[in-house]
């Protein structure tokens, strides 16, 4: 089964909450800063691809996707 993991860099995340709205079960903001906060480093394969989703859609290149 192919491994997903995701690291996300708070400090660069302007808080526009893309992630949090495309895949709630791995993303969510910061009730105060509005900034990401990483719920599921290793999602299960059906979260993969709205994964991804979030790395490419992210406008300040907050989350990093590593495959394998
Ligand atoms: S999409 Fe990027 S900038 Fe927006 S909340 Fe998520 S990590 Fe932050």
């Amino acid at each position: 089964m192919p491994r997903l993991t995701i690291s996300i860099d708070p400090a660069a995340c302007c808080a526009m909450g893309r992630c949090a709205a495309t895949a709630p079960e791995v993303f969510d903001q910061d009730p105060d800063t509005g900034t990401v906060v990483l719920l599921d480093a290793t999602p299960p394969p059906e979260l993969h691809a709205p994964a991804r989703l979030c790395a490419e859609l992210c406008p300040c290149e907050a989350i990093t996707v590593t495959e394998g």
